[in-house]
């Protein structure tokens, strides 16, 4: 069950290679804009709940970068598979915590001592999955994968569609697929700014 989840230090160790390797992939091609330069400016970030508790110094930023070059400035953030939201939650966080919601109403706080995220937090983000994440490319993806998946399911039975012999394994997965949504324009003109 996904409340007995425990996610040990290998799993945000190999999240954080992923997220490294796109970083330096973004660092490398220089801005998107104007070619110039790339410089560090990560956010700062600090993850909550005791999902969390073998999670080290590798989830305290989120990587971005921004154009060195006077008159452009602008940011070049990478796909994430550690944070789904440009705020504080990780998005493991939010997929477990959101696969746990048919349990809310009487476990709201076990849910916030699991994953660091508040039950009205919850609400908000299940919103996200039912509007943003409904209207999205991956959604139709996904459902050609997996066609009897409803999108009231979703996140928590879209796990199942992914392959792993863990929990962890299907969360990788899932985040792995999901990274698209992390950064860009989709991202940034249709978040639910307040949720996150
Ligand atoms: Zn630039």
């Amino acid at each position: 069950m996904m409340h007995d989840v425990r996610l040990g230090r290998e799993f945000f160790a190999r999240l954080l290679a992923i997220d490294a390797a796109r970083a330096e992939q973004t660092r490398v091609a220089g801005c998107g804009y104007c070619e110039g330069p790339l410089s560090v400016g990560h956010y700062e970030r600090k993850p909550r709940g005791a999902l969390f508790a073998s999670a080290g110094e590798e989830f305290t930023q989120r990587f971005s970068y921004c154009c060195s070059r006077e008159g452009c400035r602008r940011r070049a953030t990478p796909p994430s598979v550690r944070f789904l939201g440009r705020k504080v939650y990780l998005e493991s966080a939010i997929l477990v915590a959101c696969a746990l919601v048919p349990l809310i109403d009487d476990r709201a706080r076990v849910i916030r001592i699991a994953t660091g995220v508040a039950a009205r937090t919850v609400r908000r983000w299940m919103t996200w999955w039912r509007t943003v994440f409904a209207a999205s490319a991956l959604w139709v993806e996904l459902r050609s994968r997996a066609p009897s998946l409803d999108i009231d399911l979703v996140p928590g039975g879209m796990l199942a569609v992914f392959e792993g012999g863990s929990v962890e394994a299907r969360l990788e997965a899932a985040m792995r697929f999901l990274s698209p949504l992390t950064t860009g324009p989709a991202w940034r003109s249709r978040s639910p700014r307040a949720a996150i």
